[in-house]
């Protein structure tokens, strides 16, 4: 399904063919690119607030959030002012800064991490916090489940191999079988399969690292308890347990996911690894964990890591503004917004005659074209790719960006006021009917 680019997208498609001729698919990244629900992408020429300007001038309230940084919205003036004057104090120095130090107090503030190193991208702070595990422990092999997306360095682009508990092979070429072979691929939300795999590989496994509650299948929240299951089966066999919250992290909640679980149930992770909203919309990301593992790390131990960028003073800036922002009236409006977009989806759907299922972690949701919940990647496979094809185009018609692809979370953010959520509300009917007949 191509749709035809209408005249009001004319600039998007010029620079779309333009793009195409100088960069694959025409997007630096491939979730920015239309091919799973056809069309052009919007070619974004600014944001304010909840809302995003084309270069064609359409207006569209915006559920991507850039995928999960933009907590406070765009260009929100705290943040712009701590950039600018960031900026006129230099762009890199290449040495310690004040601001580096500010920032990892602050996430240690919020979460249970002892010592925290900062790096630019949420792949490179998995990548590092392996690493570090590996060289922790003296073993080489890692558990991760299905669905789970944790950037793309090669060890974890790996898809389950036949049996329960075979090795995996690479999910992609240009991987290495060498790569994946010391990686556990299994079904997320299952604890036999867990048992198992540690049962049967316990000693050689150096970690199991997971998202804290999976948003890159859509959102499948972890089943109570399942995140400590992980933390203690993983210490029981003196594996480290990375969390992943580099899209969960500073957005579900004050501290993230672990603030939902965690917390509450009184057991932290080993090793934790954030992202995108601690960078506030600029390269920033983080791993970090207990102080005697962080210790293992150069120039304190032999785990090697660097980076020539890493805590770069502006990212730094945008980020530790945008926590010291984040207060608990932000996570309250979060949530609430959150609840008014969906009860507006579950009645359109409803409505409509569409079987589906709405599934969050705080104020982070998605919705799958099913009948059953998802628990894990095969279920969130079910969903109906071609009805989200469908009404994502007839939002868009109607002034919501929703992520391009039927896998992802919505994002909202404090700048979504009462006026973008009715645009969404106002869109929600006829979209739903365009699903239905899709
Ligand atoms: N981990 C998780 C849970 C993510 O959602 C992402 C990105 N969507 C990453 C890691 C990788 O982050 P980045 O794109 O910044 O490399």
């Amino acid at each position: 399904m191509t749709p035809a680019p209408t005249p009001g997208q004319s600039r998007s498609q010029e620079l779309f063919d333009r793009a195409r001729a100088v960069t694959p698919g025409g997007v630096n990244s491939p979730v920015r690119a239309f091919n799973a629900v056809g069309g052009t992408p919007r070619f974004i020429r600014s944001a304010q607030g909840a809302w995003l300007t084309d270069v064609d001038g359409n207006d569209y309230v915006d559920l991507i959030c850039s995928w999960g940084p933009m907590l406070l919205g765009h260009a929100h003036p705290e943040v712009v002012a701590a950039v600018q004057a960031a900026v006129a104090r230099g762009t890199s120095y290449g040495t310690p800064t004040e601001g580096e130090v500010a920032l990892v107090e602050e996430i240690i503030g919020r979460t249970p991490v002892e010592k925290v190193r900062l790096v630019s991208s949420g792949t490179e702070a998995t990548m590092s916090a392996i690493r570090l595990a590996r060289g922790f422990t003296g073993r080489d092999v890692v558990v991760k489940f299905a669905g789970c997306y944790h950037g793309h360095l090669d060890a974890l682009l790996a898809s389950a191999g036949s049996g329960l508990t075979t090795f995996s092979i690479p999910g992609t070429p240009g991987v290495p079988e060498s790569s994946t072979a010391l990686t556990l691929v299994l079904p997320y939300n299952d604890r036999v399969a867990v048992e198992a795999v540690f049962a049967e590989h316990g000693d050689r496994i150096a970690c199991l690292i997971t998202e804290a509650a999976p948003g890159n299948m859509g959102v499948v929240p972890p089943a109570p308890g399942f995140n400590q299951f992980l933390a203690d089966t993983s210490r029981q066999h003196g594996a480290l347990f990375i969390s992943d919250e580099v899209m969960t992290g500073f957005r579900v909640s004050r501290s993230g996911q672990w603030g939902t679980d965690g917390a509450v149930e009184g057991w932290r992770p080993d090793l934790m690894t954030f992202g995108k909203v601690m960078g506030g919309g600029l390269p920033a990301a983080a791993f970090g964990g207990r102080a005697d593992v962080m210790a293992s790390l150069a120039p304190d131990g032999p785990v090697y890591q660097a980076g020539t960028l890493s805590g770069n003073p502006i990212a730094t800036a945008a980020g530790l503004t945008t926590l010291q922002l984040a207060t608990p009236e932000v996570y309250a409006h979060l949530d609430t917004v959150a609840d008014a977009l969906r009860a507006g989806v579950a009645e359109a759907f409803t409505t409509a005659g569409l079987p589906h299922v709405i599934q969050s972690t705080g104020s982070m949701f998605s919705v799958f074209f099913t009948d059953e919940p998802a628990v894990d990647f095969a279920g969130a496979s079910r969903t109906d790719a071609a009805a989200y094809g469908a009404f994502f185009h007839a939002m868009l018609d109607r002034g919501v960006h929703l992520p391009p692809s039927a896998y992802e979370a919505w994002f909202v953010s404090a700048a979504h006021d009462e006026r973008a959520v009715q645009t969404v509300l106002d869109a929600l009917p006829a979209a739903a009917q365009a699903a239905a007949a899709a």
